[in-house]
């Protein structure tokens, strides 16, 4: 599969190398392991290239699990929209697990801990544990209950379990070190009480196991053995460690930490999607000014560009961000040969042909893609009455415009020389026609060489032309907004503008998703949504031109 191939080195890798090697392990295991309380985002797009390519590189597995232990905020809806996303970047797992299918044996676990003298119930509140926990540079304090037997502990878990206790009444915690200098080993929370609707289990559960708990324990009943995560995790992985050693696993994953992927002028952490999509900001998580792996499949973006900015970004324990630009590259890079090259109109100026005779439609060649030329070539109609962009016209031009004014003359692109004899204008003094002579000599391909024009401009055959409504985006935030105290400061009130022009009539009947380059425009995508109405709907997925280098 092309989604798997060889990538460059990077120091998980070297790892994996080093454990294949030595035979400590036999063969690689690697998992993607979302909530499903979000749609992922191109973050979520890095760590999906890396657990996949990872393992399928040296012939592994890897699976796709839900980290499904917070009931409250999840949904199926997720779980489908995850599914159709990882499969969409061109990834298949080989098992597919629910966090919750493991709460039997996570509940045996925190039995056994209490047992072996390892966790205890706690009733502090989450005020006064948040208060004993201490801080950075002081110990915090042993909790009332810590002494609790093994017996009480065991009664009271049950308990908590048979649902006989009100949400946050008491937690389990593990029992670890109250002075230990990594805040994370001073006695966490293992389990809470959550009186709530699992979408798996339903209400078979009314406790619930913390991240730190039920994460290693997931990795290791799958056989995961490269547990790979986001750098904040770091100090959590003594705990990790703790987890898997004191509850007795078999299996011993490890846990390997790499900077997140960030891009400039964007937003990405799914609380601030979520409340972009909950209060109407964006029109759904699939919005095409959205950096989530659905809104950008439905702007236009290809899976391809979005595994070379996963690859080019490289895996690394430093920070940065990727400027948002790299993306865009990537995608001119990938859609270049690929998308079919037409003539769209973004906004129309009508045009004349007077000496063009009334009625006469002829058909002109046209190649599909200059630079690819097995994408053949089409026949475009050409008659009296065409559109052309209205910046393609100038009543008083400066300098160095070589487009139409009056008396200049340009080629039509695919066409003729057209010169401009008049302009019409509206009561508001704004350009609503122009009226232009075109030279029969002058066809594209007749190998005309009787005199030159500067210009080039692109048009659409009016009588035929397809209605269009473009959408143009531009960056969701501002420049350089990243401070702002409110993320909804950052929002770029000109993100979006609709434009309404035409296309070819070999557009009609496009299917959605369809990615075409309109000719000095950029690349466009038909919209997911759009349904065969009258109105093709298009989005620009990105503009031609660009100052970035890789
Ligand atoms: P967010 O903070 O954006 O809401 P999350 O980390 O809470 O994301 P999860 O569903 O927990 O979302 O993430 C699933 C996996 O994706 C985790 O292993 C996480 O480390 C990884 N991941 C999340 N964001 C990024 C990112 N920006 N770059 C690389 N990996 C990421
Ligand atoms: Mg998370």
């Amino acid at each position: 599969m092309e989604a798997t191939k060889a990538t460059s080195s990077h120091f998980i890798k070297n790892v994996v190398i080093e454990d294949l090697q030595a035979g400590r392990v036999s063969q690689v295991v690697t998992r993607f392991p979302p909530e499903p309380n979000g749609y992922l985002h191109i973050g979520h797009a890095k760590s999906i290239w890396l657990n996949f390519t990872l393992a399928d590189e040296f012939g592994g597995r890897t699976h796709l699990r839900f980290d499904d232990t917070n009931p409250v905020k999840e949904d199926e809806e997720y779980v489908r929209a995850i599914k159709e996303d990882v499969k969409w970047l061109g990834f298949d797992w080989d098992a597919l697990y629910f966090a919750s299918d493991f709460f039997d044996e996570m509940y045996n676990r925190a039995v056994l801990l209490i047992q072996r003298g390892k966790a205890y119930v706690c009733e502090l509140t989450a005020e006064q544990m948040r208060e004993s926990r201490g801080t950075l540079t002081e110990p915090g304090k042993d909790s009332p209950y810590r002494g609790r037997s093994v017996e009480e502990n065991l009664a009271l878990f049950e308990r908590m379990r048979a649902g006989e206790f009100p949400d946050g009444a008491m937690v389990l915690r593990a029992k670890i070190d109250m002075a230990s200098p990594n805040v994370n080993m001073r006695d966490p929370v293992l389990y809470r009480i959550a009186h709530a609707t699992h979408h798996n289990t339903g209400d078979k559960w009314c406790i619930y196991p913390m991240y730190d708990y039920a994460h290693p324990l997931e990795d290791a009943i799958e056989g995961i053995t490269h547990s790979i995560c986001t750098l904040e995790f770091e100090d959590h992985r003594p705990l990790y460690d703790w987890v898997i050693r004191e509850c007795e696993m078999e299996s011993t994953p490890h846990q390997y930490e790499f900077s997140k992927l960030l891009l400039t002028n964007t937003i990405m952490g799914k609380r601030y999607l979520r409340q972009l999509v909950e209060e109407g900001l964006v029109d759904g998580w699939d919005d095409p000014r959205l950096p989530t792996l659905s809104g950008l499949r439905r702007r236009g973006v290809t899976s391809e560009a979005i595994r070379s900015l996963c690859e080019e970004t490289g895996v690394s324990k430093s920070n940065g961000q990727a400027d948002y630009r790299m993306l865009e590259h990537f995608i001119r890079e990938d859609l270049k040969l690929k998308a079919p090259r037409t003539m769209a109109v973004l906004r129309p100026l009508k045009v004349v042909i007077t000496n063009y005779p009334e009625g006469q439609v002829e058909l002109l060649e046209a190649k599909n893609n200059n630079e690819n030329p097995e994408m053949g070539s089409r026949m475009i109609p050409f008659s009296r009455e065409i559109y052309i962009e209205q910046d393609d016209f100038m009543e008083n031009p400066p300098n160095k415009y070589f487009r139409l004014f009056p008396g200049n003359e340009v080629r039509l692109m695919n066409a003729y020389f057209i010169k401009c004899e008049e302009f019409v204008k509206d009561a508001d003094g704004n350009v609503v026609e122009l009226r232009c002579t075109y030279d029969p000599e002058t066809k594209s391909g007749s190998g005309f060489t009787g005199r030159k024009v500067k210009g080039t401009i692109h048009w659409v055959e009016a009588s035929q032309a397809v209605p269009a409504e473009m959408y143009l985006f531009e960056s969701l935030v501002k420049e350089d907004s990243e401070d702002a105290e409110d993320f909804k400061d950052r929002l770029n009130p000109a993100s979006l503008e609709i434009v309404h022009g035409f296309v070819e009539p070999g557009m009609r009947g496009v299917e959605p998703q369809t990615k075409f380059q309109f000719n000095r425009h950029g690349y466009f995508n038909v919209d997911s949504r759009y349904t065969g109405g009258d109105r093709i709907v298009f989005n620009r997925i990105v503009s031609l031109k660009s100052s970035f280098e890789l």
